[in-house]
């Protein structure tokens, strides 16, 4: 790893260093070449994030750098105000406006997003060609240049260090917000609102902020924008602009920060080679431009999904990239609060009465029991008996359709999952839910997402520092617990399914869980990892944390739960200690055929 960084600092002063030099050697053209490339950096780096990270296509980010740069451009021009007035002008319009069009359409699942942000780029571009106050088509000129400390930035040398300051400050923002509590959220969500909600975390949310995130990006860009070139128009901020932004990103390649700077770079440089080579050829170079980038984006696709960065990663990787150490190593800190678990033996959970139909069928019929603290229970049946349904429905995944379930002190049915894991519930999935690009660590570091507060903006400027040193001592921590520790740093989806589970579990206690519910966690494992996840199970047991388990494993259940509940076609069939459930004569029959 420190080799790594080592190599990566140096990589960056290099280009930092060739960046500062540029306009000293370079020519006018090459400056604004530059400039522009800078500016498409920006809004590309906001849309490695949202489409990259988060999963959401926009279609529309031209609009909000249309929004900021007509923001500013208005109140600087006939308002009279200084453009530094004009930037937070932008910015809160930019911000607000992704608000409104945000929880408007985040909501939307599948292809309904992108669409509704294309909808939305076309009526904002249509808007400004349409307000006599914004000069309709002709737009509007005599934008003032900046002032830094008396030092005009009409020169667009000046502009330039601006610009790149702008860029590698935002840079820095993404990638402080990627290593972070709110950014492991982003990371999750292309893991699905179910996975964010069982550990506490609301995915609309996290969503919509990081929307509001890349647009204020834009908005950033579109500021810039406007006081380089002194004139704004509504042509450059339309849907068209739009999917350019989006062709920067996914040639840079949506996996990585870098790619938004070189996407930018290749789609510029292209642009202008194109604009110089296709008159020569062609009267229609306009229209023939659009066809050379559709050409790029359909090629892209087939070739080089990762985009440019993409290609080199995969290079890099063949050539064998150093592997560090694999255990997350830092200065002990505090470590975060635990929950005061409930005292032996007193009513953790009590379902009363649950039933759940689906159509005619009843999946879950009626069915009542308890689980005391510092127990472990089980939950055990044929297939189909209604568990993973019971399941569920006690940790409020699906809405049950009659019945009760108390939690410590709170009746639960009908809460939103995410609240129920924040009471202590914590779950792992049947069908694994892990980040696969993730690393075990940062996995295992989600787990605790409702334990802590930092949000992006402390994240992005690096003050949440001491609750992220926590975080990760936690999650060293529990991957010590279940025997993963050595491994920290490894990729999540380079483990067998098996391990996956386990790991699973570790994301779970970092979430310091008062009940942990497992679905088949044994499904997968091998005999002698059964009897390791076995002793871990009854290890948490003596830690005070209680257990329900649902499980297929008859062997491996008998051997460790204090109780059992048994569930047939949607009822409970039979309750207790596993040497009676082994000896019940209905028991038997409901498994015939199975060993029991
Ligand atoms: P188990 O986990 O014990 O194998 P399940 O709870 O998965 O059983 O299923 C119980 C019954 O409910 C099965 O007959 C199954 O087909 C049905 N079922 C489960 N989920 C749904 C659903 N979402 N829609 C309709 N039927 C379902
Ligand atoms: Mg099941």
């Amino acid at each position: 790893m420190n080799a790594n960084l080592k190599k990566r600092g140096a990589w960056i002063a290099g280009i930092v260093a060739v960046l500062a030099l540029v306009p000293v050697v370079a020519g006018s053209f090459t400056v604004s070449l530059l400039n522009d490339i800078g500016i498409g950096a920006l809004v590309a780096l906001g849309l490695v994030m949202l489409t990259g990270v988060g999963g959401a296509t926009s279609f529309g980010q031209a609009a909000f750098v249309g929004i900021a740069a007509y923001a500013t451009a208005w109140l600087t021009t006939t308002q009279g105000m200084s453009p530094w007035i004009g930037l937070l002008f932008a910015l809160l319009l930019t911000g607000l406006s992704a608000l409104a069009i945000g929880m408007l359409t985040l909501r939307l699942g599948g292809h309904f997003l992108p669409l509704s942000t294309i909808a939305w780029g076309l009526s904002i571009a249509m808007l400004f060609g349409n307000v006599d106050a914004l000069g309709r088509h002709t737009g509007l000129s005599n934008i003032p240049a900046l002032q830094v400390a008396g030092w005009s930035l009409a020169d667009p040398r000046a502009m330039y260090y601006l610009i790149w300051v702008v860029v590698g400050l935002a840079c820095l923002f993404s990638h402080n917000l990627l290593q972070s509590r709110p950014g492991r959220a982003i990371r999750g969500l292309r893991g699905g609102a179910t996975l964010l909600a069982s550990v506490g975390a609301d995915a609309y949310r996290v969503r919509l902020s990081l929307f509001v995130t890349a647009a204020l990006f834009a908005g950033l860009a579109g500021w810039l924008y406007a006081h380089m070139n002194r004139f704004v128009s509504p042509s450059p901020f339309d849907v068209r602009a739009s999917i350019e932004y989006l062709l920067m990103a996914v040639a840079g390649g949506l996996g990585q920060l870098a790619g938004a700077l070189v996407g930018a770079a290749l789609v510029l440089v292209l642009k202008n080679g194109l604009q110089d080579v296709l008159p020569m050829l062609t009267q229609r170079a306009g229209q023939l431009e659009a066809v050379a980038f559709a050409a790029l984006f359909i090629l892209l696709l087939h070739f080089a999904r990762g985009g440019v960065m993409g290609l080199l990663r995969r290079w890099t990787h063949r050539r064998g990239a150093p592997q560090g150490p694999s255990r997350h190593e830092a200065a002990p800190v505090e470590p975060l609060a635990n929950r005061t678990l409930p005292a032996r033996g007193s009513p953790v959970l009590s379902v009363n009465g649950a039933v759940k139909r689906f159509g005619g069928l009843v999946a879950v019929n009626d069915v009542s029991f308890d689980v005391k603290a510092g127990e472990i229970v089980g939950l055990i049946g044929p297939n189909g008996a209604g568990k993973s349904t019971m399941f569920n429905l006690l940790t409020c995944t699906l809405p049950m359709s009659a019945g009760q379930v108390r939690f410590l002190e709170h009746d639960i049915a009908g809460l939103p999952q995410r609240q129920v894991a924040r009471l202590g519930l914590a779950r792992t999935f049947q069908h694994v839910k892990l980040r696969p690009r993730m690393s075990l660590l940062d996995n295992v570091a989600l787990g605790a997402h409702s334990r802590t507060r930092s949000g992006i903006l402390k994240a992005g400027l690096r003050l949440d520092r001491t609750e992220e040193s926590q975080i990760l001592q936690e999650a060293q921590r529990q991957l010590d617990r279940i025997g993963l520790g050595d491994r920290a740093h490894e990729l999540a989806g380079s483990l067998p399914l098996g391990t996956q589970r386990i790991l699973e579990i570790a994301r779970a206690l970092a979430a310091d869980p008062v009940l942990l519910v497992l679905d088949e966690p044994a499904a997968g494992l091998r005999r002698k990892e059964k009897m390791a996840l076995g002793d871990l199970l009854r290890k948490l047991r003596e830690e005070g944390v209680t257990i329900l388990i649902v499980e297929h494993d008859m062997d491996f259940v008998m051997k460790l739960v204090d109780r059992l509940v048994v569930m047939n076609f949607g009822s409970k069939l039979v309750e207790g200690v596993p040497s009676a459930v082994r000896a019940d004569e209905r028991v038997q029959a409901a498994y015939l055929g199975s060993v029991v």
